[in-house]
């Protein structure tokens, strides 16, 4: 049970990993710290992560909009995402390079291959005393938001990511999941505990609603604010129902203006959760919608940072889904501006087929304005996945183009402003970016590790060593090391042995 890391890691043997805050000022970019920037430190740090979005999905979504992103005009470098077993990360791995500034395995959060927790950008955050706040449009549980707040083997074990999210008194929490905190007795996720109890407990207030969320006026020094709007993931932009759910970017302004009542300033780390999803299923109508409710979240971010002065905004993705790119199959043009005729998901318009498919033409006509051709509604009738065949039909007429229904390996672009912001300008690793905020608001980071037990308790024997002068040294009886280790004769032991220290 991992609570306050830095508490509980001086506890579990702490280490020091060598790497220290200042290492992200010696990446290259040193002439930077020279030229006054610095000298500004962030007070506040908002890290926005929009989950699945690279530079094609900038460029449609800037056809698709009309006019600029309000990113555009704050862009710097770009950094690789590759994870620790595979070239292609998954957003377990990318969320604790993001958080941690570690490489892990694919599909772990907070710990790396070697079994060490490393503390995140927001438990640093904690320790100096900083507010901090968690915001998605997934469950709060999912793997982005876990690897700021949490430390899991699985980032599919949501029911223990809640209950650590819920240790590590993070002050905000809005997304969904509420099942992920309720027990089974009351149809949720958790085998026995009741994580919303626990949480009311510890003086959390709770919103389940969007009225409740714009209403909360939560006095940080006595209270938290948990607001769960789904009881599994919230739902797409194009079919949020605006007087249940509230938009991410009214999430994001409750957040700021509650994480800013805190004197010592917060850290708030927002993910535009659905991109990605809309990626894997290669819905370009999907992907456009959520990119601009992720924008609306930006521009509640930049409007705060732009008054405020202190306060440094962090835009990246965590990889690339679905190999999008501006133009398909040939095509001299893009023309995403299309997709503001679609009204649906392909998922939804999929789920209203009747059971001969024999209705595809007018459910397509429904939710989009597309006469779709013979061999459209063919390819739609015979497909394994109906709901893939309609986006590919949608995609096809905006000349969006997919390579995958999966992550990509692409290197991403960085955004970020204010204090600290030039020194994300050229080109870095995912590993990088948590080391960067750290340096720009003077966090101390990157230095609490607490190890993998079963690698701090093994003794390498040394020449001459006997068992009991290793029992001695760690307080054992040389008769117990023999037992726990099945030696057959306790002088039988040989330097480089390893010996187990129950
Ligand atoms: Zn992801």
């Amino acid at each position: 049970m991992i609570k306050k890391l830095g508490v509980a890691a001086l506890s579990a043997g702490l280490i020091f990993s060598g790497v220290s805050t200042t290492a992200a000022s010696a990446n290259g970019n040193n002439q930077m710290n020279n030229d006054g920037e610095m000298g500004n430190e962030a007070k506040n740090i908002i890290y926005m992560i929009p989950d699945g979005f690279n530079a094609d999905y900038a460029t449609n979504y800037r056809h698709f909009k009309g006019e600029d992103a309000v990113w555009d005009q704050h862009q710097q470098g770009s950094y690789t995402t590759y994870s620790a077993d595979s070239n292609i990360t998954d957003s377990a791995a990318a969320g604790t390079a993001m958080a941690s500034g570690v490489k892990t395995n694919n599909g772990t959060i907070g710990i790396d291959p070697e079994g060490n927790t490393h503390q995140t950008i927001l438990e640093a955050s904690q320790d100096k005393d900083m507010a901090t706040g968690l915001v998605a449009t997934s469950t709060i549980t999912h793997a982005t938001p876990a690897a700021f707040g949490s430390h899991v083997e699985d980032r599919g074990n949501e029911t223990e990511i809640a209950r650590q999210l819920i240790d590590n008194e993070i002050d905000v929490l809005l997304g969904g999941g509420k099942n992920n905190f309720l027990p089974e007795s009351e149809g949720g996720n958790q085998e026995e505990a009741n994580v919303l109890q626990q949480a009311e407990a510890q003086n959390y207030q709770f919103a389940e609603n969007r009225n409740q969320l714009l209403e909360a006026d939560i006095d940080l020094d006595n209270e938290n604010l948990l607001g769960l709007f789904a009881d599994d993931a919230m739902s797409p932009e194009l079919h949020r129902n605006a007087e249940e759910e509230p938009s991410l970017g009214e999430m994001t302004q409750t957040a700021i203006d509650t994480l800013n009542k805190d004197d010592d300033g917060f850290f708030l780390m927002v993910e535009g959760s659905q991109i990605d999803w809309a990626g894997h299923d290669n819905d370009a109508a999907w992907a456009m919608t959520d990119v601009a409710a992720f924008e609306a979240a930006v521009q509640e971010a930049i409007d705060f940072a732009e008054e405020d002065g202190n306060t440094l905004v962090v835009v990246g993705g965590d990889h690339e889904t679905g190999g999008m790119t501006a133009g398909a199959n040939g095509s001299g043009s893009a023309n995403p501006d299309m997709l503001h005729s679609v009204t649906a998901t392909g998922e939804n318009i999929a789920a209203e087929l009747n059971e001969e498919r024999s209705n595809i033409s007018e459910v397509v006509q429904k939710y989009t304005d597309m006469e779709l051709s013979e061999e459209e509604i063919q390819s739609i009738q015979e497909a394994e996945d109906p709901k893939m065949a309609i986006n590919a039909a949608i995609s096809t007429k905006a000349n969006v183009g997919w390579t995958s229904t999966n992550h990509t390996g692409v290197d991403l672009p960085v955004y970020a402003y204010g204090p600290g912001a030039n020194q994300f300008t050229g080109f870095h690793d995912n590993t990088d970016l948590p080391k960067l905020i750290a340096a720009a608001a003077g966090i101390e980071f990157g230095e609490e590790v607490s190890q993998n037990q079963s690698d701090n308790d093994v003794y390498t024997v040394q020449s001459g060593d006997t068992l009991f002068d290793i029992g001695l040294k760690y307080n054992y009886l040389w008769t117990t090391l023999q037992e726990t280790n099945y030696f057959p004769n306790p002088d039988l032991i040989y330097p480089g042995d390893q010996v187990k220290l129950p």
